[in-house]
């Protein structure tokens, strides 16, 4: 492809990105696809000879839409979102175009200055303490996701604790065979409604993972005492407590561990690593309603969230903070004589590469540079305070529906989840015994009866976690909205959170119809 049809190609791929924008509303958000539906869509192997353009670009239409469920979609309320836009895109647009692996300043220097300068930009912007700005000891690095993060700090965390407790042997070997020892018993923790990526990280990085329980009626947030219980236990049982990941936004129902009571606590275990993963709901702190969550952030050793997840950049921009960029260099950094050059010997550059796992870096700043500027802060709020109301319109309207719904979790960062309310009648009653008996023999719906004795109340919660996934599943199957569920607390609930760009007021009215039409018909007909 030359110049001229590099040009005629990106303006005939830049009018179908638009129309595809566009005609978004109009699309079924989730797929239909069959597993394999693609193989056979496609040739055995690539073509011998080149193709042109206009034959690749209908391969779009024919081959992959079919195939693309629309993360952009206005009725898309499952997960997270991930949210797209203009400038967003743009930046990906230019980051290809000035493709390479920028490891070292020296590589290009313009990716890493930008980089600095953006993150301090957005450090001030959402509110967090200035420990974590360039100037001083700290920095911000982008990285590809939020599980990435957190096996980086975690890595840095394991290495600064062996680091520190074998100082004070003089040969090397000694040291070596002490750290060797206490591999074994360190531990990482977390509460059990941190992400899974506390746990993943803990297997990479070679180390235990203990989970500590968040309770109900704490809103889910983990709390001091719990914690103070868990590492004293671990104190007990011979381990070294050297991580913990803190939530601002769990997966499940959005909720914010107690921060202030945990900085009081690590007070007393200053070998603990404290890393907030604020994965979704960082994004909010851009609100300064939100910034009193950060008050205590000088305390922790460093802090992620995504602004790929609601912040209009578009995927990867996981931006993690830390406090003292050492301990990661420290941890990370290995210069094989390849890659030494003088400015980095010089100590007046950075070097990204020392502050992640892979080498080779793309040129992620300029997306972040291009939707600060064009959004400006106060188009981010509104995007951030459109999306809240939503959540709280949806909220409003389930409560008007007491006879079918139960609020799970109020609305938190626009994420509100529910199950649908087991009903008081006799008939219905005797309908959840025999769905209790029944689901002994199903062993996908064993676990939510464990925690329960088959009194009244287990047959209650049975009936409302077999209605609520009846109800789920058949929302989805029909596809005209996407939602999530999961089991909380022994719950079976289901999740909806309207934060698309494209999101309106009408689509969740619409999503709220969908669930009371739903779950009436499920009531009617009786669950299978
Ligand atoms: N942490 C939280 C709280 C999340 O909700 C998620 C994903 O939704 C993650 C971490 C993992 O994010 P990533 O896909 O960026 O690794």
């Amino acid at each position: 492809m030359d110049a001229n049809q590099f040009r005629e190609a990106a303006h005939a791929a830049i009018e179908e990105i638009i129309q595809y924008y566009d005609t978004l509303p109009s699309r079924q958000v989730v797929s239909s696809v069959s597993p394999g539906y693609l193989k056979p869509l496609l040739p055995e192997a690539p073509p011998t000879t080149g193709e042109a353009w206009p034959a690749i670009q209908a391969d779009i239409e024919r081959v992959i839409q079919p195939g693309l469920t629309h993360w952009q979609h206005p009725n898309f309320m499952a997960f997270f979102p991930a949210n797209s836009s203009y400038p967003g895109l743009l930046g990906e647009l230019y980051s290809a175009a000035f493709t390479a692996p920028a490891f070292n300043w020296l590589c290009s220097p313009a990716v890493t200055e930008l980089e600095t300068v953006v993150l301090d930009w957005v450090c001030g912007m959402i509110g967090l303490p200035d420990v974590f700005l360039s100037k001083g000891e700290g920095g911000g690095v982008i990285q590809g996701s939020a599980s990435e993060a957190i096996v980086t700090v975690m890595v840095a965390a394991r290495e600064r604790v062996l680091n520190r407790m074998t100082e004070r042997y003089e040969d090397e070997k000694s040291r070596d065979d002490a750290k060797d020892a206490m591999r074994v018993k360190l531990v990482s923790l977390g509460s059990d409604q941190a992400h899974s990526s506390t746990q993943k990280g803990a297997i990479i990085a070679g180390t235990k993972f203990r989970k500590i329980t968040a309770r109900r009626e704490d809103d889910f947030g983990l709390r001091s005492a719990d914690l103070r219980r868990e590492l004293e236990r671990c104190k007990s049982d011979g381990l070294i407590p050297y991580y913990l990941t803190v939530t601002l936004g769990t997966t499940s129902t959005c909720a914010v561990d107690y921060f202030e009571e945990i900085a009081e606590v690590i007070q007393d275990y200053p070998d603990l690593w404290v890393h907030v993963d604020a994965a979704y709901a960082g994004a909010a702190l851009v609100c300064p309603e939100y910034q009193h969550l950060t008050k205590s952030f000088d305390k922790f050793n460093s802090f992620d969230f995504n602004m790929h997840k609601w912040l209009l950049t578009n995927f990867d921009a996981s931006c993690l903070f830390i406090k003292k960029r050492s301990d990661l260099t420290s941890a990370l950094s290995i210069t094989p004589s390849y890659l030494r050059n003088s400015f980095s010997d010089s100590g007046l550059v950075t070097d990204y590469r020392d502050w992640q796992i892979p080498l080779g870096r793309r040129f992620r700043s300029l997306k972040i540079w291009f939707v600060l500027r064009s959004y400006g802060i106060s188009g981010l709020q509104a995007h951030i305070r459109g999306h809240i109301k939503l959540g709280e319109l949806f909220h409003s309207l389930m409560l008007t529906r007491p006879d079918l719904f139960d609020v799970l979790s109020k609305p938190a960062f626009a994420l509100t989840v529910i199950t649908i309310k087991p009903s008081t009648s006799g008939e219905a009653l005797d309908r959840a015994r025999r769905l209790s008996a029944a689901s002994k023999s199903d062993p996908s719906h064993e676990r939510y009866l464990n925690d329960f004795s088959l009194d009244a109340t287990a047959h209650a919660l049975v009936d409302a976690n077999k209605l609520t996934k009846e109800v789920y599943e058949l929302i989805n199957t029909r596809g005209e909205i996407f939602l999530t569920s999961g089991v909380i607390g022994g719950a079976y609930a289901i999740r909806v959170v309207s934060a698309t760009p494209t999101a309106e007021e009408k689509y969740v009215r619409r999503a709220f119809e969908i669930l009371v039409e739903t779950t009436k018909e499920v009531l009617k007909k009786g669950t299978n």
